[in-house]
């Protein structure tokens, strides 16, 4: 095992398509612990098999690093190591430990040089931090291929030539690479180098607690930024898949996260990410967001539509945000709002389809009583007192005076949206004003 003191940890992703959620749990994991332990982290994209290569994946992955705030101390490409990569093959060739092997090609197409491992056969012993020794006799392995040709390292080489030469110290990665770590150290101890400390992590698991994959639905990083999460929400989240800090706190700054981190409380078993979390955790990140920053991206998302209503203004902006901030999760939802056209009775009178306006059951000849008696009351509170609390004590005296509420509310409401679904009568009169909201209440009962 390695001795060296300076922890180097390293993020490794090969460039093969959008990565989710389990991906960046590793590089958030390896970030944390080089952060937390005044370490340097590495990025290495690991991008040998061109075949699996994706292009434009190695740009998604620099920006959603980017975006998340996980920042490298060094970046590698994989296959500008090539050269290095075949000095070693070379090497271990002289040495002995790994030989040409001609056999027929696997396309089927004549004989084909490939370079196997001479392996010892002994029993290896990973020390995991996370699950302790895992000793695995290595001789079902046989005489692995480290190469398919002499250009070709395959993964278990060029992922441990590269973490030798750029100093990791300690392989933090996903649980699934735990199978390939007894080859891997024969390698290391072929070329009479340092074993670094291993950490396997957790299966992260989808809602439906199989293994999180894109086949049933993860989404890629850069899609939540899309939708208007909050890196530091999406941090926070992932950062608690496998991980707790031995308390009950939830909620976690960047700076939080990186000074209480640590390998000691990573756990054995699968962990779950769901966007239902998520959610949660963006909410509580909005919450704790200044006025600024909440109005910034507020705007980012408010489609122009709403932005050129006559009636649009800076102040009317501000009125709205906080009735914004309760209906949503991510930013990306007021678009689907305004989209859906729940916001445009804030701004514009919305047209009143009368078949909706009674509270179920009721007689429409009944729902006008009732809306009469609602207009009397608002023309009743004065400009002045004209605010969401007043209205709804005064509306509320009314309502609850009768055998139930929805009769009178209802049809209020749906006169100040025409629609289904928006928020209570009180924040939408508040929200228009008295003219406005007597306005629409008018109109309605004229249509009677
Ligand atoms: N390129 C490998 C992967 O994406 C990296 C494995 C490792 O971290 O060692 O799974």
């Amino acid at each position: 095992m390695s001795n060296n003191t300076q922890v180097i940890t390293r993020f490794a992703p090969s460039p093969t398509g959008a990565a989710h959620a389990g991906s960046y749990r590793s590089a958030m994991f390896a970030w944390l612990y080089a952060r937390h332990t005044g370490g340097k982290f590495v990025l290495r994209i690991e991008d040998t098999d061109t075949a699996r290569n994706q292009d434009g994946s190695d740009t998604q992955i620099l920006e959603s690093l980017a975006w998340l705030g996980i920042n490298y101390d060094e970046l590698y490409y994989q296959s500008k190591a090539i050269e290095r990569h075949q000095e070693i093959i070379n090497e271990l060739i002289a040495k002995g430990s790994a030989y040409v092997s001609t056999e027929p090609a696997k396309d089927g197409n004549g004989m084909k040089d490939v370079i196997r491992f001479r392996n010892p056969n002994k029993s290896v012993t990973v020390h995991d931090m996370i699950r302790g020794d895992v000793t695995v006799d290595t001789t079902d392995l046989g005489d692995f291929v480290i190469a398919r040709t002499i250009n070709e390292p395959v993964f278990h080489l060029a992922n441990v030539i590269d973490d030798h030469d750029e100093g990791v110290t300690y392989v933090i990665r996903a649980e699934e690479h735990l199978a390939n770590t007894p080859r891997q150290i024969l390698i290391f101890e072929a070329l009479g180098w340092e074993v670094p400390h291993y950490a396997h992590l957790p299966l992260v698991l989808g809602p439906d607690k199989l293994k999180l994959s894109k086949r049933r639905g993860a989404l890629s990083m850069l899609t939540y930024r899309d939708k208007g999460y909050l890196p530091e929400a999406v941090l926070n989240c992932v950062a608690l898949v496998g991980w707790n800090p031995g308390t009950e706190q939830e909620i976690f700054s960047r700076e939080e996260l990186i000074a209480l981190f640590d390998l000691d409380r990573v756990q054995k078993g699968g962990a779950m990410f769901s966007e239902e979390k998520l959610n949660w955790f963006n909410r509580e990140h909005i919450k704790r967001l200044s006025p600024e920053k909440i109005r910034e991206y507020v705007l980012q998302y408010l489609p122009d539509r709403i932005k050129n209503f006559e009636t649009y203004s800076e102040e009317k902006l501000t009125a709205l945000i906080p009735i914004l901030i309760e209906r949503i999760a991510t930013f990306g939802e007021v678009t689907t709002l305004a989209e859906a056209g729940e916001l445009d009775f804030f701004f514009v009178t919305p047209t009143i389809d009368t078949a909706l306006l009674s509270f179920k059951g009721i007689e429409l000849s009944e729902t006008k009583v009732h809306l009469q008696q609602v207009q009397n009351i608002l023309e009743g509170i004065s400009e002045e007192s004209w605010t969401l609390d007043e209205i709804k004590e005064q509306v509320m005296k009314y309502a609850d005076s009768l055998p139930k509420r929805g009769p009178a509310l209802h049809p209020l409401r749906f006169s100040l949206s025409g629609r289904e679904k928006s928020p209570d009568p009180f924040t939408i009169s508040a929200f228009i004003g008295k003219t406005e909201t007597l306005a629409r209440i008018s109109t309605t009962l004229s249509r009677i």
